[in-house]
């Protein structure tokens, strides 16, 4: 496998005023293209430590690619140095003079002669055009080493690296080309410890296939990266992959890669026709809120009803007073007689339900702080769920309006 070490220059990286979100970009584009990243340096505007950086990366890897310190001021001393330690002369190319000349004077702007360095380049290099700034960019194939060098705004070296620079490492790199596959499945149910489980002997970690387990809001999301012998053989790895965690995890897959929670629920309500009513409690109207986060909710959201107070749960679900009283707000018997009011009421196909109690305050020994039911009314099927969420108001509440549409997920995908 090809190689690569990153070198982001410049202070305010350093000074921590500015994200070092090119190495990042960079590195998912280069392990796609098959290039594995094996370090990455990040230097301010210092001859020396920049100087060192590509001294010694250029002594790791096949190729080094950096950002930033392209300009024309005299800090930008990025190209100077690094053609300096692939020991390459620098001269003014006439081309690169004349560009720049037009680009003041179609400003009417004079050229600040500190622009001239902007069209220093080794002969050898190539000269890579940047549509989005002064600061062309450089790519250069020596002693089987390849320094590509890129301006510092994430536009525009973004830009340049898609246009410019894949073509070419296509062109000198060819076998490494679209050779690792990657692929995240989203699971919500089963907490990280109890997935590994599941997972244990599915799935052997090997350079080939790797796998690894991310906890983002609630879901876990299993990030597979298939690195073959070639693409067909990567392809082999990860359908292989996919086949065995599906038959391990099955219902507790919400989507692949881009799907959400939402995108899922959203399809399965618009294909099957059906409209949904919310009745919120400690979640206060989250939930709707997700489900209209998304364009197009009309289609299949009927609307909800904030029932906070037992007076509105009472007012607009005809939740029975001696419900309240006997099981209390946070109940299954509450929760059940919210989601079949709010179907009543709505006339829509299935309405979901939610009470809990989000904290910091109100929990009791009985009733801790993170205890919520969820209930699902479709029809004369009825579901209730009791939750115990560990987290913050915040998080709590979140993950309740999740699991509310998790356990609508599960209804429509599989009955229940
Ligand atoms: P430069 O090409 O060094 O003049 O960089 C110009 C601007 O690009 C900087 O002021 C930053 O805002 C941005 N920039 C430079 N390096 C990075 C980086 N590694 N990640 C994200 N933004 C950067
Ligand atoms: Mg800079």
């Amino acid at each position: 496998m090809k190689t690569a070490c990153l070198i982001s220059t410049g202070t305010e990286l350093l000074l921590g005023t500015t994200n070092d979100s090119n190495s990042v970009f960079l590195a998912t584009s280069l392990l796609e293209r098959g290039i594995k990243v094996i370090g990455k340096t990040v230097v301010g505007d210092s001859r020396e430590t920049i100087k060192m950086a590509f001294a010694s990366a250029l002594g790791l890897a096949d190729m080094v690619i950096s950002s930033g310190g392209l300009g024309p001021t005299r800090d930008d001393l990025t190209k100077e140095v690094a053609c300096q330690v692939m020991g390459c002369e620098m001269a003014i190319n006439q081309a690169e003079v004349k560009r720049l000349e037009d680009y003041f004077a179609r400003r009417q702007r004079p050229m600040p002669e500190s622009n001239l360095k902007q069209a220093l380049f080794p002969a050898e290099a190539e000269i890579i055009f940047n549509p989005l700034g002064t600061a062309p960019g450089m790519y250069l194939k020596k002693d089987n080493k390849v320094l590509i060098l890129l301006p510092g705004p994430p536009r525009e070296m973004e830009h340049m690296f898609k246009n410019e620079i894949e073509p070419r490492l296509e062109r000198d790199f060819p076998q490494a080309v679209n050779r690792v596959i990657r692929k995240t499945i989203k699971i919500l149910g089963p907490g990280e410890s109890q997935l590994e489980k599941i997972l244990d002997g599915v799935i052997d970690d090997s350079p080939e296939l790797s796998m690894a387990l991310l906890a983002v809001d609630g879901e876990i999301h299993i990030k597979l990266t298939a690195d073959g012998q070639d693409i067909n053989h990567s392809n082999g790895l990860m359908e292989k992959a996919c086949q065995s965690i599906k038959e391990a995890l099955g219902r507790h897959i919400v989507g692949y890669d881009n799907d959400t929670l939402l995108s899922v629920v959203a399809a399965c309500l618009a294909n099957t026709g059906k409209k949904l009513a919310v009745a919120e409690s400690c979640t206060g109207g989250l939930l709707a809120k997700m489900i209209t986060d998304l364009p197009g909710s009309s289609e299949y959201f009927w609307g909800s009803v904030t029932s906070y107070s037992n007076e509105a749960k009472m007012l607009y679900l005809n939740v029975k007073q001696e419900t309240l009283e006997q099981y209390g707000a946070v109940s299954p018997e509450a929760a059940r007689e919210m989601a079949q009011g709010m179907q009543k009421q709505s006339g829509a196909d299935l309405a979901l339900s939610i009470t809990g109690i989000a904290g910091p305050d109100g929990g009791t020994k009985d009733k801790p702080v993170g205890l919520v039911y969820i209930c699902l009314a479709a029809g004369e099927f009825l579901q209730v769920k009791e939750m115990h969420f560990v987290g913050n108001r915040e998080s709590i509440r979140i993950l309740a309006a999740k699991t509310a549409l998790d356990l609508l997920r599960r209804y429509l995908k599989n009955g229940g």
